[in-house]
């Protein structure tokens, strides 16, 4: 297995908790703005979904700032992910990514684990 197997293995549910999440979220907005409802305000169960969501897509974020680490020399890697060019809906690290920034090791390279 490479280091880049390993990081995206370690991306992958973290990625998917938070999509789903900031989909739920966003989902929930658009619900509740195109509810009428008739004491004014959307229902409250939009509402629940809002935060379900926002509450869901926090702890992903959170778990792939945690969880994308360089096998190597252990420094985050997770400002990486959202700044070399990867789609929001990506769920590994983007090919261009081909070394640490900090060890300079190859990502391509065997884990050191494996
Ligand atoms: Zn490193």
């Amino acid at each position: 297995m490479t280091i880049r197997d390993e990081l995206n293995q370690q991306i992958r549910p973290a990625k998917k908790l938070f999509l789903s999440g900031i989909t739920c979220f966003f989902a929930g907005i658009a619900v509740s703005m195109a509810s009428q409802p008739p004491r004014g305000g959307p229902p409250p169960v939009t509402l629940a979904i809002v935060f379900v969501g926002w509450f869901l897509a926090a702890i992903g974020m959170a778990k792939m700032w945690n969880a994308l680490k360089c096998p190597s020399c252990k420094e985050r890697l997770w400002f990486l992910h959202s700044s070399m060019g990867s789609s929001i809906w990506s769920l590994t690290i983007p090919a261009t990514f081909r070394f640490c920034p900090f060890c300079g090791t190859s990502v391509d390279s065997p884990a050191p684990g494996a």
